[in-house]
């Protein structure tokens, strides 16, 4: 194939620029290791600008100061204008972070601009409040944007996971500064080129690539950001709360790591398709879902006859090439995530787990960086493999006795972002389903998504949720009005 090359400039105030210091970094596509792109490596000077162009853009209302009609129109453009490129930008997903260009094209893409569109069309639809109060008094309660919104994201879903932000963000008025992560910064700079020839004014969607501490730092430390919104592990969500509070008490929301627990009663509806959407969910993206069902419990008694379908089930799931359209799996997003995952392969190994499929780097030979489906069987809750987010096609397989034994180990995690359980029994699935600490739980199936429901965690997953009109509550300020009335009648 030929070399591509993308452009890697940073977008500030609508217009493509270098990063002030001219530092660049070198873009690695984790397909076959060649340089994409050389991608500004913006630090402190360059955050100073965007929240600059960002301010002034809301403090002139040019996008704030529209009709909600007028910003919706906008916003079914840009969702348009994404469908429009949509080939465009799921070759350049894959290109960056490694996912089969079936799902890029298919899911990436088609779900970003679902997302910008469904914000988008709210923005007419929702309505203030009045409330209950004495007939002396006229009290409103309005909705206002929270100004200058930062945005930090992850490199997993890399266009979705900044369309859940910057949607509603902008839907409700705001400006936004979004810093990609280094490992995938590309799409969010033509996301932003595609936002001003929709109509978003310059200034309003602003997009800083850069490594985290040296850009994403300034940005949740910016005195003059009203609201830092990120997606990443919950190691640095931790800090961003720290520097939100160290700064200017900026509202802080955070959607962080998980090791979903997925429990299988030996009474599930059907174990065929309880394997295949267990098996199928923790291999999707490579493993590199905060959802990934990670932790799979399956009941004492069908344990054998559970684990003999998921290791048939596991070699469609070999890594192939992520350009070919009939790959379901592809590389892993760069080198030091790869020896991560390897790490804890063999560290489950080390503590004991019986390694029953895969465990091995694959396709060495392409230049990219690949592993293979993996599953260990045998896993006790304080192995590594139970316990920590591997971020990688891994599964570890527990047992357990009864109800009550398996949400006790369950719920033994600083995690809770998603969970499942299967089972016939109605009492026992809703029962279980309200004992498990987690933002989602699914019965009897894992994949079920939609923009109109919320998304986020208990615990140590997060602070806030993403997603279904819940999200504009992160990106508006409640005003109270309170209106004196001395009524002549
Ligand atoms: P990460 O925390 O390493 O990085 C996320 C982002 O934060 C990147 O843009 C990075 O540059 C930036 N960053 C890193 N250090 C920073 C610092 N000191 N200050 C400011 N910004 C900093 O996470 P990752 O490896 O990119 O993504 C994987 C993690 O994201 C996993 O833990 C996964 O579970 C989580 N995730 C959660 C959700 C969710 O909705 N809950 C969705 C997707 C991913």
């Amino acid at each position: 194939m030929t070399q591509m090359i993308y452009d890697g400039r940073a977008w500030i105030n609508g217009e493509r620029c270098s990063a002030r210091s001219e530092q660049v970094f070198d873009c690695i596509s984790p397909v076959d290791g060649r340089v994409l792109a050389q991608v500004a490596r913006c630090d402190q000077a360059d955050i100073d600008a965007a929240v600059a162009a960002a301010r002034a853009a809301f403090e002139d209302k040019r996008w704030c100061g529209l009709a909600p009609a007028a910003r919706k129109r906008v916003m079914i453009k840009f969702a348009d204008q994404l469908l429009a490129h949509a080939d465009e930008l799921a070759l350049m997903e894959t290109l960056d972070m490694g996912k089969p260009i079936k799902y890029s094209r298919s899911v990436d893409v088609n779900s970003a601009a679902n997302c910008i569109r469904w914000y988008g069309e709210a923005t007419d639809k929702i309505y203030d409040e009045i409330a209950p109060t004495p007939a002396t008094a006229l009290a409103l309660i309005t909705r206002e944007p929270v100004g200058v919104v930062g945005v930090i994201v992850p490199w997993n879903y890399p266009m979705i996971m900044a369309a859940w932000k910057i949607a509603p963000a902008l839907a409700a008025g705001n400006s936004v500064v979004l810093k990609p992560s280094e490992k995938s910064p590309l799409t969010a700079l033509r996301l932003a080129e595609l936002a001003l020839e929709a109509g978003i004014p310059p200034g309003v969607f602003n997009v800083v690539p850069g490594f985290g501490p040296e850009a994403g730092s300034p940005l949740a430390l910016h005195m003059d950001v009203d609201c830092i919104a990120f997606t990443g592990s919950t190691r640095v969500g931790k800090q961003i709360h720290v520097m939100a509070g160290q700064s200017n008490v900026k509202r802080a929301w955070t959607e962080l790591g998980g090791k979903s627990p997925n429990i299988v009663f030996a009474d599930c509806p059907d174990l065929d398709k309880a394997v295949a959407a267990s098996v199928g969910s923790i291999f999707f993206n490579q493993g590199e879902s905060c959802n990934a069902p990670s932790r799979l419990f399956v009941e004492a008694s069908i344990r054998d006859a559970f684990l003999e379908r998921a290791q048939a089930l596991a070699p469609q799931y070999l890594p192939g090439d992520p350009l070919d359209k009939a790959t379901v799996m592809g590389a892993i997003v760069d080198k030091v995530q790869m020896d991560n995952v390897l790490r804890y392969v063999a560290s489950g190994k080390s503590e004991g787990a019986a390694l029953l499929y895969g465990g091995e780097q694959a396709r060495t030979e392409s230049g990219g960086f690949y592993v293979q489906p993996t599953i260990f069987a045998g896993v006790t809750p304080q192995m590594a493999i139970a316990r920590e987010e591997i971020f990688g096609p891994v599964l570890s397989v527990l047992s357990f006795t009864d109800a009550a034994d398996v949400v006790k180990q369950a719920n033994a995690s600083v995690y809770g972002l998603q969970a499942a359980v299967w089972s016939r029994d109605i009492n026992k699935a809703v029962g279980v389903a309200r004992a498990l600490r987690a933002g989602t739980v699914h019965v009897n199936q894992y994949d079920e998504d939609d923009i109109t429901v919320p998304f986020g965690g208990y615990k140590q997953s997060g602070v806030g949720r993403d997603k279904s009109l819940h999200a504009f509550d992160k990106y508006t300020e409640t005003k109270t009005t309170w209106i004196r009335i001395d009524s002549p009648v």
